[in-house]
């Protein structure tokens, strides 16, 4: 009988691979990082300097090779995970040839970790609530829709590795294929907009405990290696971030290249206390603020058609001004909302000139300006 897929079994694997140029081995070189498996999936990453990263493709695919070839091994991601240093000169890890742009997403703002590196894309805007439930996801497939819809081509990326949801919101069920001989992903099409889901990579559905090391696997596979401009340069990429303020958010806010965050709230006391942990957590790796959503703001009576303040409305638009952040707008609690999602038909796709639509679509032209603001006030770097 097989033995049973452990870390020290594929460890002992590893060890069989060496450094090009040299007699030691990946693991006793402590490039390796702590091996996941879950379900016959495994991932792991191999930190590299980032001037050997070219070099040490081949190695990193040997390592998927191997791995891949273990009993009980379904799925293996392993990337590696040099990062360049903004300023400096030295590529990071080159993804093979695929459609990406030559240029990277558009702010490093300067101190700080460096930024993982996203080809093709202008602007990176982060959706992001402290806490979970308050319509994140919902908020951010909608805001995608919107804008797409307001003459943007536009992208989202599903990073929420608590609850992975875009799929199931845009309606995908086809896993991504990479290009033949490479390890770029081609990102799936939904109503017109590119996308890719933590979800798609990994079992729904699989409780998983994230560290550091996975999460910037994960994060580089799905930023570096996913082929973003498949259809032309994007000019907005949204994250759907995990709700929270822990080690796991802050390191991806530091990690992927933002050009702002939108933060969406519900109006209840509660949600605005963890909504104002949630921005002092960006602004603290200094990510502008683009701006707060209230989210379920009012229920609108489906029969009747009047409002109702069921929740306290306002809060957000009250807590926006105290903290000096833009308020975006406010979206009804609404059953149709609701349904749509759960259908895979998004309202701003079906209807993007009705009642919702309509709100959703100046919700993103707001955003718009505030990036454009953000963008103008980042400030430069300069390279002594
Ligand atoms: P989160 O990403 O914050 O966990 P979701 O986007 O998954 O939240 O939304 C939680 C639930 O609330 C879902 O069932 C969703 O359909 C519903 N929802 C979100 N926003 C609205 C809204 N404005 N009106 C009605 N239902 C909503």
């Amino acid at each position: 009988m097989s033995k049973p897929l452990t870390k020290e079994v594929i460890q002992q694997q590893l060890q069989t691979i060496t450094l090009p140029g040299s007699q030691g081995d990946i693991v006793s070189a402590g490039m390796v990082s702590d091996i996941f498996i879950k379900d016959g999936s495994v991932m792991f990453s191999l930190s590299v300097a980032a001037e050997k990263a070219d070099d040490m493709e081949p190695v990193r695919k040997q390592a998927e090779d191997l791995v891949k070839s273990l009993d009980g091994v379904e799925k293996v991601m392993v990337a590696l995970t040099a990062e360049r240093a903004p300023g400096s000169s030295t590529g990071a890890a080159k993804p093979a040839p695929s459609a990406a742009a030559q240029r990277p997403a558009r702010p490093q703002q300067g101190g700080g970790p460096a930024k993982l590196e996203v080809k093709g894309v202008k602007d990176i805007v982060a959706v992001y609530s402290a806490k979970g439930g308050v319509g994140k996801s919902t908020t951010a497939v909608n805001l995608a829709l919107a804008m797409q819809a307001n003459g943007l081509k536009v992208g989202i990326l599903d990073a929420d590795i608590y609850g992975p949801s875009i799929p199931r919101l845009l309606g995908i069920t086809e896993k991504p294929e990479t290009y033949p001989g490479t390890r770029i992903l081609k990102p799936l099409k939904a109503h017109g907009l590119v996308a890719m889901s933590i979800g798609l990579l990994v079992e729904e559905d699989t409780p998983m405990v994230w560290r550091g090391p996975m999460v910037v696997s994960a994060l580089t596979q799905m930023l570096r290696d996913v082929a973003w401009d498949m259809e032309g340069e994007l000019d907005v990429l949204v994250v759907d971030m995990p709700p929270g303020t822990g080690d796991i958010q802050l390191t991806m806010a530091q990690q992927v290249p933002l050009s702002g965050a939108v933060i969406i709230s519900t109006p209840q006391d509660l949600a605005l206390i963890d909504a104002r942990k949630g921005i002092a957590m960006f602004r603290k790796v200094s990510i502008p603020i683009l701006g707060l959503v209230e989210n379920m703001s009012y229920f609108l009576c489906p029969d009747c058609g009047s409002k109702h303040d069921i929740f306290g409305h306002g809060g957000a638009h009250a807590t926006a001004s105290d903290i000096d952040v833009p308020f975006l707008g406010e979206i009804p609690l609404h059953m149709e909302i609701r349904e749509r999602s759960d259908d895979g038909q998004p309202i701003v796709a079906i209807e993007p000139e009705g009642e919702f639509g309509t709100i959703y679509r100046a919700i993103a032209t707001t955003v718009a300006q505030s990036l454009e603001g953000a963008v103008k006030a980042a400030p430069k770097i300069v390279i002594e």
